[in-house]
This record gives C-alpha cells, sequence and structure tokens, in this order.
C-alpha cells in the first residue's frame, strides 16, 4: 500500500492519523509516524530535490511511502536535504562580487546539484573599487581586475545573457535570448548600476562618462589619458571624490559640481563633508559647492563642451563624469510579485525575499548591493549597503542557507564597513553614519587629516569614521556591537585635539521625497487584503 501525504495541504502532521488510522499513528513526539516503514525515503522523480528546505512547499511536500518501518521525520528531511543538494538546480542572476562567492559557497558546503550563474555582462565576475582608483591612474589595465577564485565552480556560465523575468509560479528565469532556466533555488544579485545624466539627448554626448563596470573605466580612463583641458565630475558621494583625486594625480584641471554641501554629506554628513571640501580644495580642485549642472552642449562632432550651472555660469569643458549615484537593477523582477522596486530587494535578515505584501519567500533569496535587509543594530530598520563586505558577506551567508534547514540558517548581520582612498587619505568606516545625527571627533588632528570621529544617535554610538587612522576601527566597531554609551569612553591615549564635545552631524534631510510607490493594498475584507503591483510610468 502507498500512501501519499500532501504536506501543503496538511496543516499539522497529526491531521493524518484520524484519516488512515491503520496505517498512521503517533508516537507521543510531535511528529508523523509512518507504520511500517520504508528502508528509505522514496520520493517521486522531480520532487525530491525540494523537500522540507526553504522553498520547497509547492511541490516537494508529497513523501510517498512503502509500507513496512518506522521513519524519523530528522530523518526524512536529512535525506531530502542529501537529495537536494545531489539533484537540486540553483540559479545565481548576477555574476558579480556576491553571485561569485555565493557559486563558491554553495560548492563548499557540498551542493552537488545543477548550478547555473546568468550574469548580463561578457566579462566573468571583476573587482570594482579598483576602477576609479588604479585603473583610472593607468597603473592597472581595466580587464585586469578579475575576482581572486576562492575554489573552482562547476557551473553553467551564461555570460553576456540579461535575465528578463521571473516566473515564480512554474520557477523559470526568462532570458533575454529567449532561454527559460528553471529553479529551485534562485538567488538574485544583479546589484546596481550608474544613473545615467537625466537629459537622454545630452548623454549621447561624446566626453561624457559614468562609471560602473570594467568597460566604463577603460573609456574614461582612456579619455583622462589623452589629457582633457578640463574635467567635470558632477556629484562629490565616494566614486566622484575618488575621480577627482585622480584627476588631481594625473595634472588634470577639475572642476567638481556638487548639490549638497560638500563631498561625502550623504555618508558622512556635514562635518565630515567640510573636511573632505578642505582636502578637495587644498589638492587643486575647483570646488563648487551647492551647485547643480543643469544642462550640457556639445560643439558641431557631437563631443561635450560646455556646462551651464545652476549659478547661471558656464564652464568649458572636455571630459564630463555623471557620479550620480546607482539604480538598482530591479526591472526584470517587474510583476514577479516580490518586495522588489527603487530601494531594492526586501529581504529578511536570512537573505529569503519577501513577497510584494511582505510575506517571505522559501526558495529566493537576494544578495550583494541590492538587497535591503532588516539589522539589529538599528532598529530593525531595512538597510541597503552598497559595500565590498557586504556583497562577500551577503552572498556567502545566503548561500549558506539556501542549502540549510531553518535551525542551521545564518543571519547576515554585518557591522557594515567600508574605505576609500582619495587625496592621499585613507578613510575607512565602521556602522551606518547616517542612522546617527551627533558626531564626536575622539582621536587624533583633524589638521592633519589623522583622526577617528564618533556617530551617536539617542546616546549610543552607531558608526565611527576614520581618516589615516583605520587601526582604531575595531575599537570602535567593538563598541558599535555592544550599543555602547555616546560619546564612546576616549581609548586611553591619541587623544583629539579638540574638546570631544558631540556637534550635529548634519545629514541630508532623510524625509525627502524621492520616490514614487509602486505597490498598492487592494481588497475590502482584511482577510482578502492584498498588495498589488503597479508598473512604474516611466
Ligand atoms: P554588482 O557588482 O553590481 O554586480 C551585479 C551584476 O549583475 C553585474 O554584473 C550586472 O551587470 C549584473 N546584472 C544586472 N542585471 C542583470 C540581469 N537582469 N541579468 C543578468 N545580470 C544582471 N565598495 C567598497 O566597500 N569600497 C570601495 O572602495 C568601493 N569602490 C567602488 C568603486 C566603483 C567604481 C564601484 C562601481 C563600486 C565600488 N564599491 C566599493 C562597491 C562594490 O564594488 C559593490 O558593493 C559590489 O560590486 C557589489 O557587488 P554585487 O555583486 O552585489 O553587485
Amino acid at each position: 500500500m502507498r500512501i501519499v501525504v500532501d504536506l501543503n495541504r496538511c496543516q499539522g502532521y497529526a491531521q493524518c492519523v484520524p484519516l488512515a488510522p491503520d496505517v498512521l499513528k503517533l508516537s507521543g513526539e510531535e511528529a508523523l509516524m509512518y507504520d511500517p516503514t520504508p528502508p528509505r525515503l522514496v520520493a517521486p522523480a522531480g520532487i525530491a530535490s525540494c523537500g522540507f528546505l526553504p522553498g520547497a512547499s509547492d511541490h516537494c511536500g508529497r513523501v510517498r511511502q512503502e509500507r513496512g518501518e518506522s521513519v524519523k521525520t530528522s530523518a526524512l528531511v536529512a535525506d531530502l536535504i542529501t537529495e537536494f543538494k545531489t539533484n537540486g538546480r540553483i540559479v545565481i542572476v548576477g555574476a558579480s562580487l556576491a553571485g561569485l562567492r555565493a557559486a563558491e559557497t554553495l560548492r563548499d558546503e557540498g551542493f552537488n546539484g545543477s548550478l547555473t550563474i546568468i550574469g548580463d555582462e561578457k566579462q566573468e565576475p571583476y573587482d570594482r573599487p579598483p576602477l576609479s582608483k588604479q585603473v583610472l591612474k593607468g597603473w592597472v589595465r581595466a580587464d585586469h581586475t578579475l575576482l581572486p577564485r576562492l575554489r573552482t565552480v562547476d557551473a553553467d556560465w551564461r555570460l553576456g545573457v540579461a535575465a528578463t523575468g521571473l516566473d515564480r509560479t512554474n520557477k523559470v528565469v526568462r532570458l533575454a535570448n529567449g532561454d527559460q532556466v528553471p529553479f529551485d533555488r534562485l538567488l538574485i544579485a544583479t546589484g546596481t548600476r550608474a544613473r545615467p545624466w537625466f537629459n537622454p539627448k545630452e548623454a549621447e554626448l561624446e566626453g561624457l562618462f559614468t562609471l560602473r563596470t570594467a568597460d566604463d573605466a577603460a573609456k574614461l580612463q582612456a579619455a583622462l589619458a589623452a589629457k582633457p583641458g578640463r574635467v567635470l565630475i558632477i556629484g562629490a558621494g565616494f566614486i566622484g571624490s575618488e575621480m577627482a583625486s585622480v584627476c588631481r594625480e594625473l595634472g588634470l584641471n577639475v572642476t567638481v559640481a556638487e548639490r549638497g554641501g560638500g563631498p561625502l554629506v550623504g555618508a558622512l554628513g556635514g562635518v565630515i563633508g567640510d573636511i573632505a571640501a578642505e582636502m578637495q580644495r587644498d589638492a587643486g580642485v575647483d570646488l563648487r559647492l551647492g551647485i547643480s549642472v543643469q544642462s550640457l552642449e556639445g560643439d558641431a562632432k557631437g563631443h561635450v563642451r560646455r556646462a551651464k550651472l545652476s549659478d547661471g555660469t558656464t564652464l568649458d569643458v572636455d571630459v564630463v563624469v555623471a557620479s550620480l549615484g546607482s539604480i538598482r537593477n530591479t526591472e526584470w523582477l517587474d510583476g514577479a510579485g516580490l518586495a522588489a522596486g527603487f530601494w531594492g530587494v526586501a529581504c529578511d535578515a536570512g537573505c529569503r525575499v519577501f513577497d510584494v505584501n511582505g510575506v517571505v519567500t522559501d526558495s529566493i533569496f537576494v544578495a550583494g548591493d541590492i538587497a535591503r535587509a532588516p539589522h539589529v543594530l538599528y532598529d530593525y530598520q531595512f538597510l541597503v549597503l552598497e559595500h565590498w563586505d557586504n556583497a562577500v558577506f551577503g552572498g556567502q551567508v545566503a548561500a549558506h542557507n539556501m542549502v540549510s534547514l531553518e535551525p542551521d540558517r545564518r543571519p547576515h548581520l554585518p557591522l557594515p564597513a567600508f574605505w576609500s582612498g582619495q587625496f592621499g587619505v585613507n578613510i575607512k568606516g565602521v556602522g551606518v553614519g547616517p542612522f546617527g545625527d551627533e558626531i564626536v571627533i575622539t582621536q587624533g588632528s583633524v589638521k592633519d587629516r589623522r583622526f577617528a570621529a564618533a556617530y551617536g544617535r539617542r546616546g549610543r554610538i552607531v558608526a565611527a569614521v576614520t581618516f589615516n587612522h583605520g587601526k582604531w576601527l575595531e575599537y570602535y566597531g567593538r563598541l558599535i556591537e555592544r550599543s555602547a554609551p555616546f560619546p564612546p569612553p576616549p581609548p586611553g591615549y591619541d587623544l583629539a585635539d579638540g574638546d570631544m564635545k558631540p556637534m550635529p552631524a548634519r545629514f541630508p534631510d532623510p524625509r525627502a521625497p524621492t520616490a514614487f510607490p509602486d505597490v498598492v493594498l487592494t481588497g475590502h475584507d482584511p482577510t482578502e487584503r492584498g498588495a498589488e503591483y503597479q508598473p512604474k510610468k516611466r
């Protein structure tokens, strides 16, 4: 006799017992005992690979049993995991830092099933941080920044083809070339792209660049090596400031136009922004603050030659770099019913993606720049961390959780960390500065550009930044992890020049509206209400 138990429909294992009392009995533990038990689990072909693992619920709960012996649930589950690791299908979309590190972890953790890695760039995974530093300086070629492989990864690499859609019902990823790739588990690691210049006509001008990819870096490097008369960088975030620094190292005239009150203000606040502004001006950058670029004009050959600024002035330029932040690559998920959009792809701390209603999915995971997860240290707020460390550790945790049972899953709760090199200063940070509203210089000397500063909120330390003082980061990191009081106790020596008085950190107002919602709530009955995706009018 054969019994099929549909674990999707069965709300609790014990429900089956009264339905088939002659073959099922409960042994006192909260688990269904099958009597008799087969020597080992026999699952119908094609469904055993999912089983009890996260994401298995749609078709993997049915377990075929031979009459005869009794098997404990834990043994069944272990069998299903083994089966999944042997015959399961995992697809990773996004073949860069997070995707590669996830793939390596999957193989490290014994996943021997089919692994497909889809990436729209033709290159093998490469590192982006050198693009705005060593590559632009001409020290390293853009195509020489491939990421080191931590191990060989046996996978079907589909490079140079974009994912264009996700069909969650049939569990397939649709590709631009018409192919459909089926999966049991999916990892979304599609990161971000550079925000283009807002005027599409002007965006076609020769000599106008953005920087995100190795191709972008190769083209910009060539343009800088041709010794242009003046470079205009629009936006003084980390990448814009790094590029300005490189320009000065190359002896180029460079203007930086920044709409806000100083460089790095969005990430580090106005106090540090003032210091960064001084660094830029000391290095000979023509820094224009509170100024936006309103339009770009080209010559008869379509090469950019002039920029009109918001103060009414005009600037003659030969190279313009729009460094306007990033856009998250979520369009291919439109209509898939996931919590994906302007802010990224929302997930729990274990990297499992939320659907549009905020219900966690079991078979779709996300990692890297595109992921948006709640962080226990920051009031469980959903954070997007566009930093290298976050992509590495997020990819690794997501991969681990994709092949693990609930009790073995790990949270991805990194202490956010970043670094930047500009104007001869090594800037490093831990925590989330913009979460704080106060700052105090704790060590070193601002004048010498060798100092540490801590950020606080409601009497707790939430972040720290160092300029040429990175050896102290670990100390501050430990304080942040413990939510230690702010201002923090001085570390004992190398005290700051000043009076160590906290001051307002001067971050931009986070309430400024930035995006339109693309999800609405529908339904009158609260038990039937659901969120509905509304395509953006682009
Ligand atoms: P990405 O690296 O963005 O990779 C996503 C991949 O998915 C890309 O290859 C993309 O083309 C692909 N993709 C997108 N859509 C699709 C689709 N539909 N189908 C298939 N493939 C798709 N961080 C630091 O901490 N310190 C630094 O100094 C630093 N410097 C940086 C300098 C530059 C110039 C840049 C651009 C970034 C820098 N970063 C730095 C950030 C760091 O590089 C990122 O955090 C990291 O690359 C994120 O990795 P990821 O895999 O999540 O995303």
